[in-house]
């Protein structure tokens, strides 16, 4: 039967530096004694590239995971001035990557290089947390939709899930990054389960592939969030910065 622990992942996108391993020690610490909660849930944090290495050596027999927020969607060594490989970040310990976030999409991201890059991440026995969502624009005209189905399947195949939760989809609206808005409960509601239907389409009904939201998730809306049972989980970009804002958002989601 498939897993139904939710997954808490915190995006530091271009923030932190060596000491900023405090904050991770001490949300480490806070999951450690949460024994009554946390078989229940999982924690990534990406930090930039620069920490990986030393980050998951310092937390390699500890709760927290680490991932990274990009790859390069090459797999071989090459001269690609500033790029870093799926194999590179899979030897220096990162367990997860992100790709198609709506930052490295509007830098220039197309759908062929999403595909390689899941391919590559796979490859080197990383997990993907691909993300999708849609801009205000397409949003208004009523889009959104076929907006998200069109991400979908123009990147996706079914190969890309041969082991449970290889592959997680975040949902993140980009109207809603670094914003506070964050879409009503009702429409959240239905657009999970949209994703959830196109997803069956591609991988069949018993993939159960986990659809995590992001977008301006803090502890002020996460009871708003967390009576939405299709959600399997969220992707936290400025909340997770912060060791008691994240904690929070742990928190209150199980009591
Ligand atoms: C993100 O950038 O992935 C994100 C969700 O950011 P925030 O939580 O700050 O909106």
């Amino acid at each position: 039967m498939a897993n139904n622990f939710k997954y808490f992942i915190g995006n530091w996108k271009m923030f932190g530096l060596p000491e900023s391993k405090n904050i991770l020690t001490l949300i480490d610490d806070f999951i450690k004694a949460d024994t009554k909660f946390n078989s229940k849930y999982k924690v990534y944090i990406t930090p930039p590239f620069t920490l990986i290495e030393s980050y998951s050596s310092f937390f390699k027999n500890k709760t927290i995971k680490i991932g990274a927020q990009n790859l390069y969607h090459k797999d071989n060594f090459g001269s690609n001035t500033g790029s870093v490989s799926a194999q590179m970040l899979r030897a220096v310990g990162s367990d997860l990557v992100l790709v198609g976030h709506s930052d490295n999409r509007a830098e220039g991201d197309t759908n062929e290089m999403l595909k390689q890059k899941i391919q590559s991440a796979l490859n080197n026995d990383m997990q993907v947390t691909f993300c999708i969502g849609e801009s205000k624009e397409e949003k208004v005209k009523g889009n959104t939709f076929p907006f998200l189905k069109s991400q979908l399947t123009s990147v996706l195949n079914s190969e890309f899930n041969k082991i449970e939760d290889s592959l997680i989809v975040a949902y993140e609206p980009i109207w809603s990054i670094g914003t506070g808005m964050i879409p009503s409960s009702e429409e959240l509601t239905k657009t999970i389960k949209y994703i959830k239907e196109v997803l069956n389409e591609i991988f069949g009904k018993t993939s159960n592939i986990k659809v995590l939201y992001g977008g301006s998730v803090d502890s002020s809306n996460i009871n708003d969030l967390k009576i939405i049972s299709e959600i399997d989980g969220f992707l936290i970009g400025g909340a997770s910065r912060k060791e008691k804002n994240f904690i929070d958002i742990i928190n209150k989601y199980f009591r």
